[in-house]
């Protein structure tokens, strides 16, 4: 039996299943003991965090009282690390060529009726300069994994390619990856080709059930999977993104594993995870979510989503459009810090007048468009941000967390927010978003806490109007 040891850089040490079954057995014995669950929630209100055995205590309380306190907590710790912005992004799928067996996957590789796609550099451009002319400015690029159809080297050109385009104002200012897991020497190729996060999904922490989901290619492995995290930080690579796949196992084991793996990364690179997915499985070609036992409803979602925010406060959340938008805002209350907006989940997707299905990798539940989402958005009390700033400025690992954690992401990140809208405001927004855009900058212009850095905003958004781009603080 492998000892529970966070600094480890062995997955078996540093994501316990024995660890993980204690601080189950743990939080089920104590789930009502309510003199625990406040002195939890007193810890969780200094914002500094919780570990993976508080939180799970807070995830097996189902005192309704209680469960209101860690709601509120979470609003409330929303709002002080990242006020009311939100983050816009689109994935960007490259390939559906994959050589894996992932149960739960459409691309999968005994699925021989799904159309294999691989966009060449010229479909790359056009697909760009279709999410340029939306508005985006930061993609996450998504792709199977085949050595053959899809080497490091092919990724590496799309980056180049992507980075290159520059359509009327349009630019994309931040690429993040979401690439099976791969060697110490290829992620730092990503670094070097200015990626911002790499994201990769546990899909699970459970390493029964990650075998038999995972039954053949280079994804079974269940260690190379879980370490490369790791190797990525050894490639020079801070900015990492954690996530699981909600639907495979028992989600009170995910929400251990995940912060397990969180205070793992903080432990042996003095630094978390710079972001945490939570998607939950979908409907896709030849998948049925129904068969995969451990759905969650929605409230476990939220509470779910609620704690994340609560236990590791610097990690920044994201939600995909796998959720609807009621789900959508609910979430975004609780935490969530990033969104996608108009998203295509086929390769080729974005080039289309109707949406294709044929290499979808998932349904999508939030079909509207990324002026309609923009618009929501602000109508719901948010500023959606097309910020790409901190890595761009160097600000990324431990210097953005302690960005975050002086305090001081309000004078960079908030006029950032607002900068950014205004180009978009100006280049892609119907005249209906625009002019409930122009009202939000206004006003929310006095919560730019420095004088000083309020000014300069105010203008550079006037030369924003005069046509000039790409302003940050
Ligand atoms: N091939 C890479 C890998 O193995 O990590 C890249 C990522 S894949 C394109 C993106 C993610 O989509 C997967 O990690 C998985 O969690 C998720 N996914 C796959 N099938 C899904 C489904 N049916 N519903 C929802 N999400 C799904």
């Amino acid at each position: 039996m492998a000892k529970y040891n966070p600094k480890s850089l062995k997955a078996e040490e540093f994501i316990s299943h024995e660890e993980i079954e204690e601080t189950l057995a743990y939080a089920e014995k104590n789930k009502d003991n309510l003199q625990l669950i406040d002195k939890i929630l007193e810890k969780a209100k200094l914002g500094k965090g919780l570990s993976h055995r508080e939180a799970s205590v807070l995830l097996a309380c189902e005192n309704k009282e209680k469960i209101e306190e860690m709601y509120n907590l979470a609003q409330q710790i929303k709002q002080d690390y990242y006020g009311n912005r939100i983050v816009m992004f689109a994935p960007l799928y490259l390939s559906n060529y994959c050589v894996n067996g992932c149960l739960y996957c459409p691309y999968h590789m005994k699925n021989k009726h799904i159309p294999r796609k691989k966009l060449t550099q010229q479909e790359v451009r056009d697909e760009v300069i279709a999410l340029q002319d939306m508005g985006h400015k930061r993609l996450a690029i998504e792709a199977g994994e085949d050595p053959k159809n899809n080497p490091i080297e092919y990724i590496l050109e799309c980056i180049n390619t992507i980075y290159s385009i520059k359509h009327k104002n349009g630019a994309i200012r931040r690429v993040n990856v979401n690439i099976a897991a791969t060697t110490v020497e290829n992620y730092r190729k990503l670094k070097e080709a200015g990626i911002g996060t790499y994201i990769l999904f546990q899909e699970t922490y459970h390493k029964e059930s990650y075998l038999k989901l995972h039954p053949t290619g280079p994804k079974h492995d269940y260690d190379y999977h879980t370490e490369a995290m790791d190797r990525a930080m050894e490639g020079g690579i801070d900015d990492v993104g954690l996530g699981v796949l909600f639907g495979l196992e028992l989600y009170k084991y995910e929400f251990a594993g995940l912060l397990m793996h969180a205070e793992h990364l903080e432990a042996s690179h003095g630094v978390g995870p710079h972001t945490i997915s939570v998607p939950r499985v979908k409907r896709a070609d030849d998948i049925d979510p129904d068969e995969f036992d451990n759905g969650i409803d929605d409230d476990t979602f939220a509470k779910i989503c609620a704690l994340i925010r609560i236990a590791v406060p610097y990690t920044g959340m994201i939600i995909s459009t796998r959720e609807s938008q009621e789900v959508r805002e609910k979430v975004i209350r609780l935490g969530v810090s990033q969104i996608s907006g108009a998203s295509r989940t086929s390769v080729g997707g974005y080039t289309e007048q109707n949406r294709p299905h044929d290499t979808e990798q998932f349904d999508v539940s939030d079909n509207r468009t990324l002026d309609e989402v923009v618009r929501w958005l602000m109508e719901i009390g948010y500023i959606p941000s097309f910020c790409t700033a901190c890595y761009r400025e160097g600000r990324t690992g431990d210097r953005f967390m302690s960005l975050c954690k002086s305090g001081q992401i309000q004078n960079c990140c908030h006029p950032n927010a607002l900068m950014t809208l205004k180009e978009y405001l100006m280049d892609y927004a119907t005249e209906d978003t625009r002019i409930i855009g122009e009202k939000l900058i206004e006003s929310e212009l006095k919560n730019i806490p420095k004088e000083k850095v309020r000014e300069i905003c105010k203008e550079n958004l006037k030369r924003i109007e005069e046509g000039i781009r790409d302003f940050r603080f």
